[in-house]
């Protein structure tokens, strides 16, 4: 049971950890500062804090407000061109996980090419050699979800291709995270749950990875325990500072997990919907796949034992089978009010399911490497058509 723990990001935690930011030493002088197309932080005033902290530190600051949901490979590009011939020094993300992995292709392309996807080494990727640093990058992270301030993964969509592949970069990771829950806190409901589940998920296919380990394994369980806490809470009362904070801790620690373990095949099964219907939350495609999904796994005696404990840490205290996984985050789904989304709200149809296969057990081999029992094609379709309303 080896592990190699590598998380070289100074994270600032906590509520009102923005202030931090001003009395930090930063990593250039002249600034990148990415944020979405929806301007969630423009309303929220987080930006206007941001762009203040940094010009009253003396940092010239470009910004780049163009990152939509399922960020795609042009808007990266533009981000990296933009930030090559502003010369910026570093990139400031201020956002949720698509601000920060499409935050993160931005600092790797811009000192290295016109193109991120030829630097990508899976799917259709070009898998070149990376040859200069990526900028330094800044997070400061506005939802609970993707645990993506601790990790070195970015997941961009080519939708020339439908693909949609998270590539990892040692040079990825941010040298300054900023985890204050306050800025979660006008986060609605419905994306509330979505982020919430995606942090939930990465913990528990850590945990039932082929690469789980003593400390992946620490992480991955209290990541479960405080999602399973608080989310319901940070759902039907987004003001709840205490929920709110609790989900910052969850995402953060299950962001960690994903370094010292590695998700399993049903990112993969999700990214191939997104990448397929570009509208469909990451979170929510996870969440429509879950119960079939570790229905399958527990039938094929994956870890038994882990899926036990695994629902232990989600509430059900008593947990005998592994069956009472699937019925405690049923439960936490119904209190979430996610448990009845339907594929075919996104216009996704059987017909696809075998293209869907294919699709994310290509662009997304990685993942499905990490399944303790190996995924047939047959195994994966059936997972969609059971998980299909
Ligand atoms: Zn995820």
């Amino acid at each position: 049971m080896q592990f190699e723990f590598y998380v070289p990001s100074r994270i600032i935690f906590g509520e009102g950890s923005l202030a931090e930011l001003g009395k930090r030493e930063l990593p250039g002088k002249k600034a990148l500062l990415v944020t979405s197309s929806g301007s969630s932080a423009k309303k929220s005033g987080a930006f206007d804090k941001v762009f203040g902290i940094l010009s009253g530190k003396g940092v010239e600051v470009v910004s780049f407000c163009k990152i939509g949901a399922n960020p795609d490979l042009d808007t990266v590009n533009e981000g990296a061109r933009c930030a090559r011939e502003n010369c910026c020094d570093f990139v400031v993300a201020l956002g949720g996980g698509s601000v920060m992995d499409a935050s993160k292709a931005i600092a790797l392309a811009a000192p290295n090419g016109e193109n991120y996807w030829d630097f990508v080494a899976a799917g259709t990727g070009g898998g070149k050699p990376i040859k200069s640093k990526p900028l330094p990058l800044v997070a400061i992270t506005t939802t609970a979800g993707t645990g993506s301030e601790a990790d070195a993964t970015a997941v961009v969509t080519n939708p020339a291709t439908n693909e949609k592949i998270g590539f990892v970069h040692p040079g990825m990771f941010p040298v300054l995270s900023v985890v204050d829950s306050s800025l979660t806190l006008g986060v609605p409901p419905q994306l509330t749950a979505f982020q919430g589940f995606d942090a939930l998920f990465h913990a528990t296919e850590c945990y039932v990875s082929n690469k789980a380990n003593k400390m992946s394994d620490m992480l991955a369980l209290t990541s479960m325990e405080y999602a399973s806490k608080y989310l319901a809470r940070a759902v039907s009362d987004g003001s709840d500072a205490e929920a709110r904070d609790g989900m910052s801790f969850a995402n953060m620690l299950s962001g960690m997990v994903m370094t010292l373990s590695g998700c399993t095949s049903k990112h993969g099964m999700e990214h191939a919907m997104s990448a397929h219907s570009p509208k469909l939350a990451h979170g929510a495609g996870l969440i429509m796949l879950a119960p079939a999904y570790y229905e399958h796994m527990i039938s094929v005696h994956a870890c038994d034992e882990r899926f036990i404990k695994m629902a232990r840490a989600i509430g059900a205290e008593n947990a005998g089978e592994p069956a009472d996984f699937v019925e405690a985050l049923k439960k936490l789904m119904q209190k979430c009010g996610v448990s009845n989304l339907k594929m075919s709200d996104y216009g996704i149809s059987p017909e696809d399911f075998s293209t869907l296969a294919k699709n994310a057990m290509s662009s997304m081999k990685r993942v499905f490497l990490n399944d303790r029992v190996p995924m047939s094609v047959d195994d994966v379709i059936s997972i969609y058509q059971n998980s299909y309303k």
